[in-house]
């Protein structure tokens, strides 16, 4: 039987295992996909590290891009055999509160695809390895006219903004509308949530990193972001007046988190305007605790949108925005850093020393 290979998670902080697994046939309701780019996300490296749990051999990564190599039943799913499709491992249980009221991305009883034992059939359950089998119902199609590589490039961290988006639209914050709008971060949740701030007609989008990464802000300005601030080069007050001065002197619209850094939280909190949305998609890591004021945002009465997962809707928006926007979609090609699977340890290492943007895992 045909073999193929997968990188094989051991635990925090171990190496990953390069191992190969026989490519059996799907079962009825599974789509195997043959490889085409799977991205290594935050998430990851926080699971490597240890600050997400999971500790147990398993095949991680939830960032799949591939074509449906087999599949008995794809048509009863919109889909065939020879798509390129992103597989979501998100597996709700359509049955809680939440699941009920048309928000999945919230189950109480999530579930995911990914998580099976690797040494048993079919052997391929999460996105680092040359196949994948995921069930169809969890298989969004990609239009023809986006290259699947980039659609790969914000694969889960375009979905996980545009999740937090749509709640603050639900919650009719009326992000656009705002004249001012702060990204906090510059990985991928970030810096397409800057280029979404600003397809959206925001006229002043600032973003601020930890610490300043020349090719990240020349690409968020090349995304559209008017005015990038490293905490190491420019003091919190100096960017705090630009910003309120940029607003009139209300403070910012919008603030979206995407760093993932715990302080970065107290910092939004302190750059809003009154009234002013602050989305937190980005505490995606058990870090610690900040000291909070939260004084603040009672006397600011500011609206705070938590946002943790996101839906299959969500994709088809990430994927509908590539769409209308081929120019961008061409510019995500060029930010990936490309490893085959059996380099995983190499891209980690990469990754680790702040060399990559986005990270891909390919044949
Ligand atoms: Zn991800
Ligand atoms: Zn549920």
């Amino acid at each position: 039987m045909k073999k193929a290979i997968a990188a094989v998670y051991m635990g925090h902080k171990k190496p990953f295992e390069i191992r190969e697994y026989p490519v059996v046939e799907p079962e009825r309701g599974m789509a195997r996909l043959k490889l085409l780019a799977s991205g290594v996300c935050g998430t990851d490296v926080h699971i490597h590290d240890g600050t997400l749990g999971g500790d147990g051999e398993q095949i991680i990564g939830h960032e799949f891009v591939g074509v449906i190599d087999a599949a008995d039943d794809a048509r009863a799913y919109g889909l065939d055999v020879g798509d390129a499709v992103i597989a979501t491992i998100a597996s709700p249980c359509g049955k809680c509160m939440l699941c009920k009221s048309g928000d999945d991305a919230n189950c109480v009883r999530m579930g995911v695809t990914n998580a099976g034992d690797p040494n048993m059939p079919p052997y391929f359950h999460g996105g680092y390895a040359q196949y994948n089998f995921s069930p169809l119902s969890n298989l969004v199609k990609i239009p023809d006219s986006i290259d699947p590589v980039a659609a790969a490039v914000f694969a889960c961290a375009g979905p996980t903004a545009l999740h937090a988006f749509a709640l603050a639209a639900q919650a009719n914050c009326g992000v656009e509308h705002a004249r001012v709008a702060v990204v906090q971060g510059l990985g991928p949740v970030g810096m397409f949530a800057a280029a979404y701030l600003k397809a959206l007609g925001i006229p002043h989008v600032f973003a601020i990193t930890g610490r300043t990464v020349e090719s990240r802000a020349a690409l968020a300005k090349d995304f559209g972001v008017d005015v990038c601030y490293g905490l190491d080069r420019t003091p919190w007050e100096t960017l705090k007046a630009d910003i309120t001065a940029t607003s009139d002197g209300y403070g910012a619209d919008v603030v979206f988190e995407a760093s993932g850094n715990p302080s970065a939280f107290a910092q939004g909190l302190d750059l809003l305007r009154n009234r002013g949305v602050y989305l937190v998609p980005g505490q995606y890591s058990i870090s610690g605790g900040v000291p909070v004021s939260p004084e603040v945002i009672t006397f600011k009465a500011l609206r705070i949108i938590g946002s943790s997962q996101y839906a299959m809707d969500d994709i088809r928006a990430y994927l509908g925005f590539l769409q209308k926007r081929p120019a961008f979609a061409n510019k995500l090609l060029s930010i990936t850093t490309r490893y085959p699977v059996e380099k995983v340890n190499d891209a980690f290492a990469d990754i680790r020393a702040g060399r990559n943007i986005k990270t891909l895992l390919v044949p």
